[in-house]
């Protein structure tokens, strides 16, 4: 998605290990006619799919999720972070390592809201070491749902979460894959 491509050439900042900063247009201020293109490039993407509900993480997955669910003309669902200690009654729920904070924690979503047979479109903005696309499938599996395939943003193809899905038959969509970046700039999959 080119003007997604530009976007993150032109404003995109590169922190120590590996993060990219795109808090210009998506992960703190939001541009929503990108998001909204962003929202249709993964609803044309899955189009034939019969995608029943999109689901995300909460926070810079939310924007990601209701526009694409909008598009698909299907809701759109988030899962909650809580403690990693928290125990809960009802729902389902699966431990993920933040790749940005290093800590773990525990995403929720409450069982009405994810139903047997569901066919689920997963989506978030990053895909680095899989930890947040692992965590949710494990969700979508645990209400005997289907994840029908994952749509990533930005996908860092040089870490190895893309690889990982991939090989365990994941669908993974991912509109802008970047294969390296550094001093010299950021360089993306053809
Ligand atoms: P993973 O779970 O695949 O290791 O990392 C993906 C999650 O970590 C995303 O939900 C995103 O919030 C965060 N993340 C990973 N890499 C980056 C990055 O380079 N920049 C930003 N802003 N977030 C990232």
């Amino acid at each position: 998605m080119e003007q997604l491509k530009q976007r993150i050439r032109t404003q995109g900042r590169i922190l120590p290990n590996s993060v990219l900063k795109v808090d210009s247009f998506l992960n703190h201020q939001l541009d929503p006619g990108l998001l909204e293109a962003i929202g249709n490039a993964f609803a044309s993407r899955f189009a034939k799919d019969r995608i029943d509900k999109v689901l995300t993480v909460e926070a810079s997955g939310i924007p990601i999720a209701l526009f694409t669910a909008k598009a698909l003309g299907v809701n759109a669902l988030f899962a909650k972070k809580f403690p990693s200690n928290k125990q809960f009654e009802h729902g389902y729920s699966a431990l993920v390592t933040s790749y940005t904070k290093g800590t773990s924690h525990q995403i929720h979503v409450d069982s009405p809201f994810l139903l047997p047979g569901e066919r689920i479109l997963i989506v978030d903005d990053f895909l680095a070491n899989g930890e947040a696309a692992t965590g949710l499938i494990r969700l979508v599996q645990q209400a005997q749902a289907e994840v029908v395939g994952l749509g990533i943003v930005i996908e860092k193809g040089f870490q190895p979460g893309g690889q990982r899905l991939r090989q365990a038959g994941i669908r993974v969509e991912s509109l802008a894959i970047i294969e390296a970046m550094d001093d010299q700039g950021i360089t993306f999959a053809p």
